[in-house]
């Protein structure tokens, strides 16, 4: 059994300015992995690839990887990148593979391709149109008709922060596989609520999508082969933005049917607690200040910059937050951080130990919001240069490394300000033990994270307050303007029935 198993993935903000190109994809190397050292790469490591290996080594196929190429999420991806990415895995779908394993978003736009995945799909079956094909999804996929039709079986994560990439891909792994082996006969319904999470509601330690991801849980330990509920990513303006469902099961229509009509159903029930509300960012910093000095309080309060995260496409560099704790003094804060290769350039000449003034952040144009981000000009001292590469250690991208490109931590005023040239999620306390920072010892921390920070922070925090910043990740929903998104949908809309929708 010959198989391939290939890469691509990027969750598309399509308010977002950062250009999605080739390099984004290739994180950092000369151009994405592929071949016998992408599988050395991800061998046993907690990521799709790692997952969909395990499953080839299980039933013994030879694995054929064209390309594993993911990208931080950002603007859309530029056509020349897909084609690149897209020529590779069809090449590999024309060479004759008894199957082929996808490790996709689902939430891919391109600038020719709303439903970026779909496009890729469709080419695949023009060259392989009887070839058993898995797919592991994110889950903040934004489904289209042609994700489910084109493919043989459909599997979403369930868990975010998403620690259960590889699981989910051992899965799709294991039962498209297994369909070849004759097995299971797959059968899929999709469907999908007129509804937009906010992602700052999502996380599957909070309700309600705690208790939906139980309950799809629950169904699969029932009959089901795989029942996957997308809470979808709501800062793409497309038509099928939003929540959906797609359920497997073994040759049984009706019960996919019931099943994904029963998530949709519980889903919407509960859509007001899926609407996030925002405090004004001043109550928010005196609400930290008021914790850190609380006597009971033991271990760092979290400031949370949830505007502007990379993990959802923001450009990391927006200040409003760093501009608001530095006015009120907070003091010894660690922050991961702001996006500016300009800056650490900067730093890098100006040298270790040194005072430098630089122009920090703010230099991104953002045209889809109203207001715009400006540069802070701040003195303070170079205390670290790094090349930015650390291990990860947490469950979500374990034994994979990360690269924060060329990086300095710069200290104003009690505050230390990692600055980096490539953008990462500050999901793993590696990025700043790999600085000498050890988060635990700090009074404040400050992250551009929304959900994700959870798998490596949550345990070392005493309290997290989100604050209201600026960002192309915003969770006001009219800060952004949505023309492509099916019409009405809740919250955007004042729809209190799906009836009719
Ligand atoms: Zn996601």
């Amino acid at each position: 059994m010959r198989i391939v198993i290939a890469t691509m993935s990027h969750e598309t903000n399509t308010f977002s300015p950062v250009i999605t190109d080739l390099d984004r994809f290739s994180g950092g190397r000369p151009e994405p992995l592929s071949g016998e050292e992408a599988v050395a790469v991800y061998s046993g490591t907690a990521s799709c690839p790692g997952g969909y290996l395990q499953a080839a080594g299980e039933f013994g196929a030879e694995v054929v990887v064209p390309v594993i190429a993911a990208a931080p999420p950002s603007g859309p991806v530029e056509d020349d990148a897909f084609e690149y990415i897209a020529e590779r895995i069809v090449a590999a779908a024309a060479d004759g593979p008894d199957a082929i394993l996808l490790d996709l978003h689902g939430a891919m736009v391109t600038r020719s391709h709303e439903d970026g995945e779909g496009e890729l799909l469709r080419r695949i079956r023009t060259v392989a149109p009887e070839v058993p094909i898995g797919v592991a999804l994110d889950m903040h996929a934004n489904l289209y008709p042609d994700m489910v039709k084109l493919a043989t079986v459909v599997c979403g994560y369930h868990t975010y922060p998403h620690i259960d990439m590889d699981e989910t891909a051992l899965k799709a792994g294991r039962l498209t596989l297994g369909t070849l082996a004759g097995r299971h006969r797959p059968v899929m319904a999709w469907g999908n609520a007129p509804m937009l999470p906010h992602v700052m509601r999502q996380g599957t330690d909070d309700f309600p999508n705690q208790a939906l991801q139980d309950r799809a849980r629950e169904m699969e330990a029932d009959g089901a082969l795989s029942v996957s509920l997308f809470t979808g990513f709501p800062h793409a303006d497309i038509e099928n933005a939003g929540l959906s469902v797609v359920v497997v099961t073994d040759g049984d229509p009706d019960l996919a049917e019931r099943c994904r009509d029963e998530l949709l159903e519980r889903a919407w029930e509960h859509r007001q607690a899926f609407v996030y509300q925002v405090e004004p960012l001043s109550e928010s910093l005196d609400r930290a200040e008021k914790l850190a000095e609380a006597p009971e309080t033991d271990g760092p309060v979290l400031l949370l910059d949830h505007y502007d995260n990379t993990a959802s496409g923001g450009t990391m560099d927006t200040t409003e937050v760093l501009a608001a704790v530095l006015e009120a003094g907070l003091a010894d804060l660690a922050f991961f951080g702001i996006y500016d290769p300009e800056a650490v350039a900067r730093m890098e000449a100006a040298g270790v130990g040194n005072e430098v003034t630089v122009s920090l952040g703010g230099k991104l144009p953002m045209p889809a919001l109203a207001e715009q981000s400006t540069p802070l000009e701040l003195t303070g001292r170079v205390r670290l240069l790094s090349e930015g590469l650390f291990p990860a250690t947490v469950a979500m991208s374990r034994g994979l490394t990360m690269n924060m490109g060329k990086t300095a931590v710069f200290r104003v005023a009690g505050v230390d300000i990692v600055v980096i040239s490539r953008h990462i999620e500050p999901f793993d306390p590696g990025c700043f033990r790999s600085l000498g920072i050890e988060p635990t010892a700090r009074r404040f921390l400050m992250l551009k994270s929304r959900i994700h920070y959870r798998v490596g922070f949550a345990p070392l925090v005493a309290h997290i307050v989100e604050c209201a910043g600026r960002g192309v990740c915003t969770s006001d929903y009219s800060e952004v303007t949505f023309e492509n998104v099916r019409r009405p949908i809740f919250p955007l809309d004042g729809v209190n029935s799906r009836e009719g929708l």
